[in-house]
């Protein structure tokens, strides 16, 4: 299998024939969480570094574009909450807004992805930790970045 080519068709589908390529936001999570309920929070890692491909396949070279991807494609609404250290919020997360507290966090992939962003920024490595979310009982969601 050649998963190179197949991410790539992955990030630029072709059109469908009759129905666009918008889908309901329950059908994204429904799947976004099969990991979770199959493999229990082992998955969590797995959709970190997940995320953190997508950052990289993308490869956005500013916080300006990534705020903006984010927007556009309905991921959530990003802001930089701090610089130093870097904190990262995200309102109307795709993935837990609205979801119940379960105590644990929710958004491993969106981490995993703000951390490949920050680190194509920066040229630093990092990891980003998700210290509000859905899960933990916040409206919101925000990810402290330790650079390593
Ligand atoms: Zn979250």
């Amino acid at each position: 299998m050649n998963w190179a080519e197949v991410e790539k068709a992955l990030l630029n589908p072709s059109p469908r024939n009759i129905l666009d390529n918008d889908i309901n936001i329950s059908l994204f999570r429904l799947v976004r969480f099969v990991p979770m309920k199959y493999m229990g929070r082992g998955s969590d890692s797995m959709m970190y570094r997940a995320g953190k491909d997508l950052a990289k396949m993308l490869n956005l070279k500013t916080v300006d574009e990534v705020i903006n991807f984010c927007k556009d494609n309905k991921i959530g609404i990003v802001s930089i909450v701090s610089e130093g250290p870097l904190i990262i919020r995200v309102d109307d997360c795709i993935t837990c807004k609205g979801l119940p507290k379960i105590e644990q966090p929710y958004c491993y992939f969106e981490g995993g992805f703000i951390a490949g962003c920050v680190e194509n920024i920066f040229g630093k490595k990092c990891q980003a930790k998700e210290v509000c979310c859905a899960g933990l009982g916040h409206d919101y969601c925000q990810f402290e970045i330790k650079f390593l």
